[in-house]
């Protein structure tokens, strides 16, 4: 299932990425027809409409850039009405040239519904992303130009309305099926995502997450000077777990106790990961010692109350070893010295009986 509101924020991405670019080529198309309708309608008249055009869809391109700099989270909040009035005036801003059809040849009047019509067919790819903000553009753009055929031409020259009108619904009819394909594309590449950094059997961050994790942590803790802790964990004679219940068995054992993990995590930092086969890893940002080795005890307590039945362990259910390392990172110290410490004290641990922490002290940066 797609998340309404990251749809919504990849599609407003969809539509205003490079605005500024597609600015600059609508700034040389209206320059260009300016160009030419400066040959039959006055300076001032010319440049009224160059003017406007440019304040509007310069606006809307530099609304929509500040867009996407801001942060991803509070793209989904934008306020829609804005972006539509926003698009409606910007194609207006070109839709007003159709003020100039009464006054201008024959060849300036089709040259001008042509070169509007084009920048109509040309927004398309990127507008159809968000159909409201599509309508208003195109109606901004295409009634001026309806209402001038009409004052040119008359009623009795409905064919001339008739063209406009079937190309402009043909383009609203080819936005609604771009649309229903974007959103596919991007509520396919959002689960792909999601399945990217999660572990499939317990549905916890995978390896790969925890390696992006703990790579930005622990820049985050160089730069504030402040401790990560890290917690290996291992089930308890996993292997024998397999032999008697069956793989398929050790598999939901496995989820139940990922579950158990995740649920012991209490600040939005903190994470634990899938580290491999029956091993996890958590990841703490800012935690000390002491309140590590809790956590780590409330983990190591909340798998045994689970009570899940393991004859071939001591005390006869599931149980995990525990190795924790803190560390406040240095300048050029690395994550794997932390890490290779906490599966040291979980060597330890296994090695001193199981179902118990072992923390790792010896040679590490003081802590608070
Ligand atoms: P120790 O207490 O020393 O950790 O003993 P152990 O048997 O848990 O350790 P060992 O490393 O010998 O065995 C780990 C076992 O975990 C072996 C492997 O079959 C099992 N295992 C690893 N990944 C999975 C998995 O995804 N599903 C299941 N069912 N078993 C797995
Ligand atoms: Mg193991
Ligand atoms: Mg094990």
């Amino acid at each position: 299932m797609a998340d309404p509101h990251q749809l919504f924020a990849d599609k407003v991405t969809h539509v205003y990425r490079r605005s500024l670019s597609l600015f600059a080529h609508g700034v040389m198309v209206a320059t260009a027809l300016a160009a030419f309708l400066l040959t039959e309608v006055s300076v001032a008249a010319v440049a009224a409409w160059y003017f406007f055009m440019l304040g509007t869809s310069g606006y809307h391109s530099y609304f929509g850039n500040t867009l996407l700099a801001a942060d991803r989270r509070a793209l989904a909040g934008v306020n829609v009405s804005k972006l539509v009035f926003l698009a409606a005036l910007a194609g207006f801003g070109w839709g007003s040239a159709a003020a100039f059809l009464p006054f201008v040849s024959v060849h300036q009047q089709l040259l001008l519904v042509l070169t509007l019509t084009a920048v109509a067919a040309a927004s398309l790819p990127r507008m159809a992303a968000l159909p409201v903000v599509n309508a208003a553009f195109m109606a901004g753009l295409f009634l001026p130009i309806l209402i001038g055929l009409v004052v040119v031409f008359g009623v009795e020259h409905w064919m001339m309305v008739m063209v406009l009108v079937v190309i402009w619904a043909g383009l609203t009819d080819e936005a609604r099926k771009a649309n229903i394909d974007l959103s596919a594309i991007y509520a396919n590449q959002q689960a792909l995502e999601v399945e990217a950094v999660r572990d499939k059997l317990t549905g916890i961050p995978n390896r790969r997450s925890f390696d992006n994790s703990i790579e930005r942590e622990w820049g985050r803790a160089q730069r504030m000077a402040v401790p990560i802790s890290l917690i290996m964990v291992d089930v308890d004679f996993f292997k024998k777990y397999n032999d008697r219940y069956g793989h398929q068995a050790g598999d939901e054992c496995l989820a139940r106790v990922a579950r158990a993990l995740g649920g012991t995590m209490r600040r939005s930092s903190d994470m634990v990961a899938r580290y491999g086969g029956e091993e996890f890893v958590a990841l703490l940002f800012h935690m000390s010692r002491d309140d590590g080795l809790m956590l780590a005890e409330a983990m190591r307590r909340t798998v045994e109350a689970l009570r899940m039945e393991h004859s071939d362990n001591p005390g006869g259910v599931v149980t995990i070893s525990l190795g924790g390392a803190t560390s406040i990172p240095g300048h050029d110290d690395h994550p794997e010295a932390l890490l290779r410490k906490a599966d040291e004290a979980l060597y330890r641990a296994k090695a001193e009986g199981r179902n118990r922490v072992v923390w790792a002290d010896e040679g590490l940066a003081p802590v608070s």
